[in-house]
This record gives C-alpha cells, sequence and structure tokens, in this order.
C-alpha cells in the first residue's frame, strides 16, 4: 500500500473514541460512554429535523446518508444535489447512478456500504457549502464515522478529501492511494460527478475503485 504524508485534521476527528466522547460528554458529563448511546437512526432523525443552519430555510428534505450500520467502507460526498434534495436520499441523480455501477462492479450493493456527505442539507443552485454551514453539520458526519465505524473512508472530490484531510494537495494528486490513520484507512477518489462527462476520468474511477476492491480483501484476509 502507497502511504500518503498528508495528515487528517486532528481537531475534527482525533480517533474513533474522541470524538464520540468529547462532544457528548461536554453536554452530558457522562463518564462512561458506549457507542450504543448513540445510533445511526437517532443521527438520522436529528438531521431530517436540523434548523442549525440557513440551508434548512432553502431544502426540501435533509439528506441524512444511507447503507449498512456497520458497513466496512463509507463514501463522503459534498452535499446533496437537487434529486437529492427532492428524495431524501444521497447520490439518487446522474453521480449518483454512476456510484451504483462503480459499487456494483466491484461486487458491492449501495446496501453494503455506507453513503453520506459532509453536508447533509442541499445549497441553493447547487452552490460549494460555506464555510460556517460545514462547520454546524460536522458533528453529524462525526457521530456516523464513529457509529458506523468503518475501515476504508472514501472522501469523493476536493471538497470532501478537504473536510477529512489537512493537506494543500488536490484529489489530482491524492486520488487511489490509501493511507491509515489509526484504525481508519482514506482513500480518496474522485467524485463520480467529475466523471460523468470526462471518459479518461472515468477511467481513472474505474481504476480507483479496484484498488478499493483489493484494499477491501487485503482487510479479510
Ligand atoms: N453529489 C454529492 O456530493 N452528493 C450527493 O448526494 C449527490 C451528488
Ligand atoms: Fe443542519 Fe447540516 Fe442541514 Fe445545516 S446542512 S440545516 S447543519 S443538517
Amino acid at each position: 500500500m502507497r502511504v500518503c504524508t498528508v495528515k487528517l485534521k486532528r481537531q475534527y476527528i482525533p480517533c474513533v473514541a474522541n470524538a464520540y466522547q468529547s462532544p457528548f460528554m461536554a453536554f452530558t458529563g457522562v463518564s462512561s460512554l458506549s457507542q450504543t448511546q448513540d445510533s445511526i437512526l437517532n443521527v438520522s432523525g436529528e438531521v431530517t429535523a436540523c434548523t442549525k443552519c440557513r440551508l434548512s430555510e432553502t431544502r426540501t428534505k435533509a439528506v441524512p446518508g444511507e447503507g449498512m450500520k456497520t458497513a466496512k467502507v463509507m463514501f463522503v460526498g459534498e452535499a446533496p444535489g437537487e434529486q437529492e434534495d427532492v428524495q431524501g436520499r444521497p447520490f439518487v441523480g446522474a453521480a449518483g447512478k454512476l456510484l451504483t455501477e462503480l459499487l456494483a462492479s466491484i461486487g458491492l450493493n449501495r446496501a453494503d456500504v455506507y453513503i453520506t456527505n459532509v453536508v447533509k442539507c442541499r445549497p441553493p443552485n447547487n452552490r460549494p457549502p460555506r464555510k460556517d454551514e460545514a462547520k454546524a453539520c460536522r458533528p453529524y458526519l462525526n457521530r456516523q464515522i464513529v457509529l458506523i465505524a468503518p475501515r476504508i473512508i472514501c472522501p469523493m472530490g476536493n471538497s470532501a478529501i478537504h473536510s477529512l484531510i489537512e493537506t494543500d494537495k488536490t484529489v489530482t494528486d491524492l486520488h487511489g492511494i490509501a493511507f491509515e490513520i489509526g484504525s481508519v484507512t482514506y482513500f480518496p477518489m474522485y467524485h463520480p460527478a467529475a466523471a460523468l462527462y470526462t471518459f479518461q476520468l472515468r477511467k481513472t474511477l474505474e481504476e480507483d475503485f479496484r484498488k478499493l476492491r483489493a484494499l477491501l480483501d487485503s482487510l479479510s484476509a
């Protein structure tokens, strides 16, 4: 496995245990916590009703994420688009169709993995999420990561990469490179939307999915 020198944004996800405990303990004062005191269902319910940032005013439906609660692989995109906003489900438009096909190409179903976004509500006209919106939404992603405890996290595209990893490198430099931080292996990829109309990027994404398959196989070997 090629190991990269970029750093995880430790202030956001110090490690699975700390990410869970620090914010939660600050509120409750409870000293011994287990992951069972929070649940993916709780997170999804809170996201659905959330009004913590201005995106709640323009969204149709919030999009918490979906998939297997014990998934080994988690895919993280930027923010919901038009179709996702209507259906309340992640990656169900054109980019989602490609993601579903790429998963199938390595023998995976959407139900075998967990799919979500950094920001859970659609920004108007698909503008990039603003810093304060990403910050307000961040605890939900942190809780999802802790609860699902995936072995591999695939940030897709620069937005997701830069919200999880401290680096000035871009997806062009980092895609298809696995690097381990604590118990998690990060495996950045191009965003499927970027590959929709560019043949070469699509080939690269297909190749990166084959590498992901090999990575998964090496974990369960
Ligand atoms: N693009 C994203 O980043 N996320 C989605 O859910 C859909 C498109
Ligand atoms: Fe809440 Fe996140 Fe939606 Fe903002 S984007 S309203 S923080 S769920």
